[in-house]
């Protein structure tokens, strides 16, 4: 049996968290890989290491005086390494870091640092060995992961070193220089890590305990989720409900990999777990999650006898692809056609795309409807469950709320509603009422 760990940022903040980290590390000799973030936010003012580097960064770059925050991140990992009672010294490498920022070092090579001191901190009070995310995760010249050579190398380090700390959220390009991840990417290191050593879980410790069926800044004290699938996850997080960097889903789910969501504030709550198959997942529930998002435009055609024409939807699809437009859903019936896009993709294209299609598909009739929201009811409950669907529509028609759009997926998974953006929250809400889980 063999985990691997990432915890985020809040979970490194300060020694304490740190002490917390040790306990959840030491409690099971299975969890033997570690991926650290860099301090993060200790109470809500605070400000993440990370922000801070970036800002020593840009400051420099405008030749703007930037040791003073500079000092706040030696102060925040000094003041860690003391109170853990560590006798390591990073005095010189913050120097070096130091130097290089006023020398005109990457963004990239900067806002890494913060997983590389933080990590080294992390390693020395474990008494485990430190591998530098320089020596094991790869990408291309083109600036993408090189999952094959990050696999082989890691497999191959990782096989002499019973256990480790590894930094997250950065790798080194081709030419030897440091890139990171988009923002939040430990989460993709911790992935890669497991990939590459076959892991049997990956647990993300982060400060909440898993997911929940709903935003609780939207529903008061919504119901966790116990378990998810990888299909569920994604179009939650499509929607909007974050737990973890999109891209951390892909080494894991691709080697069957169960993520597992817990809190390194409260280690006793199983939190969420994130499974591969669908088939073997059953549930007593049938709504895994409910979540929506804003900012859709629907381009609404119709043409009589739409379904006998061929090439119809194809001439539909290519006209906005010749103008750059990624199209999100694509409800049809038989005399319609509605492609429903992220309003942002339509920016300054409107009337030309309107035009476009006047011309290559010859509509009846061609409406835009803009401030749409997409509200999705998730979960692999109602798979092959009749009723469900009516008692989205039902509830949604209670709370008065107007449907201007329906579209389910072939995967039976989710039920997609598309509402004018003023009944969001009223839609969520009432939806949520309707299937939460009885007391
Ligand atoms: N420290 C980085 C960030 O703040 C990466 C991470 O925490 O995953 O985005």
């Amino acid at each position: 049996m063999l985990k691997v760990l990432k915890f985020g940022g809040s979970s490194l903040a300060d020694a304490d968290q740190f002490r917390k980290v040790a306990a959840i590390i030491n409690a099971e000799p299975e969890r033997r890989y570690v991926v650290a973030s860099a301090p993060g936010k200790r109470f809500f003012e605070d400000e993440k290491v990370t922000d801070l580097l970036l800002r020593c960064h840009a400051l420099a770059e405008e030749r703007n005086p930037f040791e003073d925050t500079f000092q706040r991140i030696s102060e925040r990992f000094n003041g860690i390494i003391a109170d853990l009672g560590l006798t390591l010294s990073i005095e010189k490498e913050l120097e070096i870091v130091k130097s290089a920022i006023a020398d005109g070092a990457s963004s990239d090579y900067v806002a890494s640092r913060g997983e590389y001191f933080n990590s080294m901190i992390l390693a020395n009070f474990l008494g485990i060995p430190f591998l530098d995310a320089e020596e094991c995760i790869y990408f291309t010249a083109e600036g993408k992961l090189d999952s094959k050579k990050t696999n082989t190398v890691l497999e191959n380090r990782l096989a002499m070193l019973p256990r480790a700390v590894i930094p997250g959220f950065y790798g080194v390009l081709p030419n030897g220089e440091i890139k990171t991840f988009s923002r939040g990417g430990s989460d993709i290191t911790g992935s890669i890590v497991a990939e590459a050593t076959d892991a049997d879980l990956y647990e993300n410790w982060t400060d909440v305990s898993g997911m929940l069926m709903a935003d609780p800044r939207i529903i008061e004290n919504p119901a966790p989720i116990d378990i998810i699938t990888y299909r569920e996850l994604r179009e939650l997080s499509y929607m909007g409900a974050t737990v973890l960097h999109e891209d951390a889903v892909f080494p894991v789910r691709r080697s069957g990999i169960p993520i597992n969501i817990r809190n390194t504030n409260a280690p006793a709550d199983q939190g969420t777990m994130i499974v591969p198959h669908t088939e073997d997942q059953s549930t007593d529930r049938l709504i895994t999650g409910i979540a929506g998002k804003k900012g859709f435009t629907a381009i609404f055609i119709e043409k009589d006898m739409m379904n006998a024409e061929l090439g119809y939807g194809r001439r539909v699809l290519e006209t906005l692809e010749r103008r750059g437009v990624r199209f999100e859903h694509l409800p049809s019936g038989i005399d319609t056609i509605t492609v429903v896009v992220n309003s942002k993709e339509l920016e300054g294209k409107k009337d030309l795309i309107v035009a476009d299609l006047q011309r290559n598909v010859h509509p009846d009739t061609i409406r835009i409807h803009e401030n749409l929201a997409m509200v999705a009811v998730v979960g692999r409950g109602m798979i092959r469950k009749p009723g469900v669907a009516a008692r989205v529509f039902n509830a949604l028609a209670k709370a008065k709320v107007n449907i201007r759009m329906i579209d389910q997926g072939s995967s039976e998974l989710n039920i997609i509603v598309g509402i004018e953006e003023k009944d969001h929250l009223t839609a969520l809400k009432a939806i949520y009422e309707e299937f939460k889980p009885k007391e």
